[in-house]
């Protein structure tokens, strides 16, 4: 059966990067006999500006109809600094995509590639060797909790609220998948709170630690505080094998440990409503970075995140972990050529990286 993959290439750099991963896509595809029919929408800024609306309802039924989305960025100063009311998925594609399709885990790799070791801000005897994966709750917290505005007080100033909140069944699915994505690794999970001072922090203390003892006994659990977990990310990151955490603190951590890789350009990240067991998921896969104004229109981006976003599409919807594990090889042959981008130091335009990732990608055996 063809897999039907949405195309949603967003604003900013979103169109360029993901020019480039569908290349890849379709030539790996391609070289394997895979069949797939690829639909393209607008989301974000760009189908504001044709619709008012940051993604439309007919959009909606495409992405539910979809085995797969392929996702760029949205946003940018022009949409920004709108004055938008209502609930944050009217205000962004992306958050609608997410808590429509409910796609709760997000996984973001982190890995120190020895091709770009001394690129990194970090020291390369404190990255090398660094393969671990951020899974942050995409779907509950702090992003939607309620309630939540800008309210006027009693004595005439403005007030911003934020709720955290979590469910018993928010942090065990999450929790879940967590210990399910580290039983195949190297059965370590450290679960990642603010228990000390938050609420919410104790409850998802005790529901991850109760499904540990009860269901993944052979899965190493640790538990550290936030401060403390940017800390140690920094100080020995290849002590990591699985980090689960909230939504808000996932997205902040995976910022800060995407320089171990050298560059935002270069993080990937699946969103699956992660069925476990199941060897080929629904998700939505995108570069980790933003629209990324500074640098738009000048065809320069690194494709880099976007096509290993790819990698993982093949991974878990495609069910071929063979094929991912050749897109990955096919970056790194064209990074040790040299092949960079302006983020890695390098010269190379967005279509030049491409063109390198498709030729190194490995023939067919017949
Ligand atoms: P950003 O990730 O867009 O950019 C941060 C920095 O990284 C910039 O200097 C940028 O030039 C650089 N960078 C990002 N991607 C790169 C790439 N592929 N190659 C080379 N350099 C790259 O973050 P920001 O500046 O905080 O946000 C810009 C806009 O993107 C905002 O409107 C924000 O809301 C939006 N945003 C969207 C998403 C998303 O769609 N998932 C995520 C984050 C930010």
């Amino acid at each position: 059966m063809a897999k039907k993959i949405l195309v949603l290439a967003g604003d900013g750099v979103g169109p360029e990067v993901t020019a480039a991963a569908e290349i890849v896509l379709r030539a790996i595809l391609e070289r394997h006999g895979l069949a797939a029919i690829f639909e393209h929408a607008l989301v974000g800024g760009a189908c504001y500006d044709a619709t008012g609306e940051f993604i439309t309802d007919e959009t909606m039924r495409l992405a539910h109809g979809a085995d797969c989305i392929l996702f760029g960025s949205e946003g940018g100063p022009k949409w920004d600094e709108l004055e938008l009311s209502g609930t944050p998925e009217s205000r962004s594609g992306l958050i609608r995509l997410r808590r429509e399709l409910e796609l709760f885990a997000n996984l973001r790799p982190i890995r120190a590639l020895d091709e770009l070791l001394e690129f990194s801000t970090f020291r390369a005897d404190v990255i090398r060797g660094v393969d671990f994966i951020v899974l942050r709750e995409l779907c509950g917290g702090i992003y939607f909790g309620e309630p939540r505005g800008i309210v006027c007080t009693a004595d005439g100033q403005q007030r911003g609220i934020d709720t955290q909140v979590y469910t018993e069944s928010e942090i065990s699915r999450i929790a879940r998948a967590g210990f399910e994505l580290a039983r195949f690794r190297r059965r370590k999970l450290t679960s990642v709170d603010k228990a000390n001072v938050m609420e919410s922090g104790v409850l998802w203390r005790r529901v991850v630690s109760r499904i540990g003892r009860e269901e993944f006994p052979e899965v190493a659990l640790n538990h550290l505080y936030v401060d403390n977990a940017a800390m140690q990310i920094v100080r020995n990151p290849r002590q990591f094998d699985v980090l689960v955490t909230d939504n808000l603190f996932g997205d902040i951590l995976s910022d800060c440990a995407a320089m171990i890789s050298g560059s935002l350009g270069m993080l990937p990240s699946a969103s699956l409503s992660f069925a476990a067991g199941a060897k080929e998921q629904k998700g939505l896969y995108e570069p980790v970075h933003g629209s990324a104004p500074d640098i738009a229109g000048r065809g320069i981006a690194n494709p880099a995140g976007a096509i290993l976003s790819v990698g993982l599409m093949l991974k878990y919807t495609f069910g071929r972990a063979d094929l991912c594990d050749q897109v990955e090889h096919a970056v790194r042959t064209a990074l040790a050529n040299g092949c960079r981008s302006m983020d890695l130091g390098g010269n190379a335009t967005t279509a030049q990286v491409t063109d390198a990732v498709v030729a190194a990608l490995r023939p067919v055996l017949n």
